[in-house]
């Protein structure tokens, strides 16, 4: 038995892309096999595909972080109450036994790896992941919806705890249309923060605004920030959700209030920033880092999708066949929100 598969077997463009048949993958001791319905794109597939300078991915690998679909096998030791559920992949891997799983901060663990990343991941009509990845579908939310959740909310959900983001605080969410943006957005006006934005295009804008932002800012005016502080009446932002990098980074450290905190989980744009220290301490200001999240948050957030108080904002359906073009739409930054694959044609 073959499945249709996404794979990278060197870094490089589009064309070191590869569909490829191949064999259906057997679930080991503790694993299940999922037959996919739908899977969604991140930036991290842009990574895995071109390669990142200094770091090594476990050639070849089937990307895509996130997915959702039908329990279809299982391995040694997995209960078979399983088989046959319907259900969305934590993309986050784990040891599961280490102190800092124990403490619920899988995130930290010296073996954390994300689906896609270390392991083949769900750009394939099949995937095995180890059991622990299996979690509830949500109901009433659609396929292609919950394929386009975990990763970008656990992200977003994680950095704002990090940052401490108060009721009645200001959260600036750069990037507001990207897949984290729509999140952070939703996230910041359901804990209560008055929430901007900063968007390249009107329609990314418009849909900042739809979120719940109240303002927002043309990211293409180099002096957005300006506008910022006139909003905030000349304190800047209380919180400043940030995962461009170099392309924003100086108009975020601009737009941050005293006692501020920037928190970050990228840099699509150059990871190269500098940082004046003498600003930094006398504003009393913060600069967090923050990657994926802890695992147990993702069914308090399911139980959010579920309820409607956060919902995907799917850009774009693509078949597997067309993952070419997903990736090309992502690369050049003409989405917003998730650019969900399409895995079962019926979805
Ligand atoms: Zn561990």
């Amino acid at each position: 038995m073959t499945m249709l598969c996404a794979r990278v077997r060197e870094h490089g463009g589009l064309d070191h892309l590869l569909l490829e048949q191949s064999e259906i993958p057997e679930p080991g001791p503790g694993e299940v096999r999922v037959r996919l319905k739908a899977a969604a794109l991140n930036h991290l597939d842009l990574w895995v595909r071109k390669g990142v300078s200094g770091h090594q991915f476990p050639l070849p690998l089937i990307p895509g972080c996130d997915g959702a679909g039908i329990v279809e096998a299982i391995g040694e030791g997995v209960s078979d109450t399983h088989l046959d559920t319907e259900v969305v992949l934590a993309p986050g891997l784990s040891c599961g036994v280490c102190a800092r799983c124990a403490a619920g901060d899988d995130m930290l663990c010296s073996e954390y790896g994300i689906l896609g990343e270390t392991r083949d991941g769900t750009c394939a009509e099949a995937v095995v992941v180890p059991e622990a990845q299996l979690l509830a579908r949500p109901a009433g939310i659609s396929w292609q919806e919950c394929a386009a959740f975990p990763l970008s909310a656990l992200t977003a959900w994680s950095m704002l705890q990090k940052a401490n983001l108060n009721r009645g605080e200001t959260l600036l969410v750069i990037a507001g249309a990207s897949g984290v943006g729509t999140m952070a957005i939703q996230m910041g006006v359901l804990l209560g923060a008055r929430v901007f934005a900063t968007g390249s295009t009107e329609a990314k804008r418009k849909l900042a605004e739809d979120l719940g932002a109240s303002e927002t800012l043309d990211s293409t005016d180099d002096e957005w920030w300006r506008s910022l502080k006139k909003l905030t009446s000349g304190s800047g932002a209380d919180v400043i959700f940030e995962n461009v990098g170099e392309a924003t980074w100086q108009s975020s450290l601009r737009s941050l209030a005293s006692g501020g905190r920037i928190v970050t989980c990228g840099a699509t744009s150059g990871s190269n920033v500098s940082i004046e220290l003498k600003r930094l301490f006398f504003k009393n200001q913060q600069i967090i880092g923050s990657t994926m999240g802890r695992r147990q948050d993702l069914h308090r957030l399911l139980k959010l999708q579920q309820q409607n108080q956060l919902r995907s904002v799917i850009d774009s359906v693509h078949a597997l066949e067309d993952l070419h073009a997903a990736h090309q739409r992502m690369e050049q930054r003409e989405s917003a929100g998730k650019i969900v694959i399409r895995i079962d044609p019926d979805c």
